[in-house]
């Protein structure tokens, strides 16, 4: 099985929308151009598709009258996607992390403003003044 190397946004991309659903080729080079705002040319997607099937990570097959391939993934690709997805779901965590506090109150994600109060001496972050009042009552 060759090594599928995710190296760049395109590849992410045709790969995410696969797991959408099963995509022709040309449905996955639109999507993507709208997506990221530039042309991309089928010898970007097509090649990498190509690899795809090779290691098994896809299948092509024939839907619609005009009898063009249609590629789907395999439960191996699947599986590839979502761990191509964690990876990336950890780095996005990790990007937003330091801008992100919890409600001291009931734990909801505050990603700007939100109220702040202090409790006993501690400054503590709420997601409304609703929440720090039933705080305090406690
Ligand atoms: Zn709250």
């Amino acid at each position: 099985m060759a090594e599928i190397k995710v190296t760049n946004m395109v590849k992410f991309y045709a790969l995410g929308m696969l797991y959408e659903g099963p995509k022709h080729g040309y449905e996955i080079i639109k999507k993507i151009g709208e997506n990221l705002n530039k042309k991309v040319s089928p010898g970007q997607i097509y090649p990498f598709l190509a690899k795809l099937e090779k290691s098994k990570l896809i299948t092509s097959g024939k839907r619609g009258e005009r009898d063009k391939k249609v590629y789907s993934l395999t439960p191996a690709g699947k599986k590839f996607v979502q761990g191509m997805l964690h990876k990336f779901g950890d780095l996005v965590e990790l990007a937003i992390e330091p801008n992100l506090t919890k409600c001291a109150h009931c734990g909801c994600e505050i990603f700007k403003g939100g109220h702040r109060e202090k409790v006993k001496g501690k400054e503590l972050a709420f997601c409304c003044k609703h929440c720090a009042a039933s705080f305090k009552k406690h």
